[in-house]
């Protein structure tokens, strides 16, 4: 599934979705979402964002692709096809996001960028495909650009200890042949690729980088992984059980809602599905979003569109 958006001055974003839907028990993966705080918020997140017959999580897993006058960008790859992984949602499986791709003139030759926010195994799928038995990169021209301290971390045998599923085989199938073929550098903290600049963002991954795209007059956050839902807007301090400094992971998060309330940035996180992204709108002592449809939380929190 995909979904386009123009930018102004001939640009767009792309959300390239190859999975959307109720995934994982909420405890499960949030332990700080209660129940309590899921049924106090049931006006806004049921159904969208939360199923609570069976109290799971509305979870996607997708790429962004961003075009402009000089450049095609990926944001993240996803999880890609015919990758062997524990996550059932993950799994082998088998999507047409090259056809995709191509229908909106991006086809795998012409993308000339891909920046990560992180190496997990969700984000960098789509990093190379299956040709000939073999793990050849997706996007011929284009350069790849990972964060430095994730690699150094994840190649080392002692970060395997939280999931090894979510690194061994990653690097060998989606990080490794990239790296073999001359195709990927390094990028940090204040590095800008292609008009989008690298923030740090750690707590989830120790090298988490978010991307901060000015276009149009507007700031655009490609924010990865520093939400998984967006009941961590009202409560920030609900983490993901993936994000593996927890401490680290609620300041990332503080900071970047403060920013994006105080600036409008617009904030396209990685695993939400909707191309228009948040607004985040300062509310009593905490944040709320502006989605594209006004709404109530019920929990003294105000939601509505903010332009
Ligand atoms: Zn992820």
């Amino acid at each position: 599934m995909m979904k386009t958006q123009a930018l102004g001055g001939g640009a767009e974003v792309v959300q390239i979705v190859e999975f959307d839907g109720p995934t994982h028990d909420a405890q499960w993966m949030m332990p700080d979402a209660t129940p309590a705080i899921l049924e106090a918020n049931s006006a806004w997140l049921r159904d969208r964002f939360w199923m609570p017959r069976t109290n799971r999580l509305v979870f996607s897993y997708q790429l962004w692709l961003v075009k402009m006058s000089d450049a095609i960008v990926l944001v993240d790859t996803g999880c890609g096809n015919a990758k062997q992984r524990v996550s059932p949602y993950q799994n082998m499986i088998n999507t047409p996001v090259l056809d995709w791709m191509e229908g909106v003139g991006a086809a795998p030759e012409k993308v000339t960028h891909v920046l990560h926010t992180h190496l997990h195994s969700d984000h960098v799928g789509w990093n190379t495909r299956l040709l000939d038995g073999r793990w050849t990169p997706t996007f011929p021209n284009a350069t790849y650009y990972m964060p430095r301290l994730d690699y150094d971390m994840f190649t080392r045998h002692e970060a395997q200890k939280m999931s090894p599923d979510m690194y061994d085989e990653v690097i060998t199938d989606s990080v490794k042949p990239i790296v073999d073929e001359g195709m990927s550098r390094f990028i940090e903290d204040g590095d800008e690729v292609a008009g989008f600049v690298a923030r740090a963002a750690p707590g989830h991954t120790p090298g988490q980088l978010i991307y901060s795209l000015h276009h149009n007059g507007e700031e655009i956050i490609f924010s990865g992984d520093v939400f998984h839902s967006p009941i961590q807007v009202p409560f920030p301090h609900i983490n993901s059980r993936w994000c593996e400094d927890q401490s680290l992971a609620r300041v990332t998060r503080g900071k970047l809602l403060e920013h994006a309330a105080r600036t409008n940035a617009r904030l396209l996180p990685a695993h939400i599905e909707g191309v228009e992204g948040w607004r985040v709108v300062r509310s009593g002592e905490g944040y709320a979003i502006g989605f594209d449809q006004p709404r109530d939380c019920g929990c003294g929190a105000r939601f509505g569109t903010t332009d």
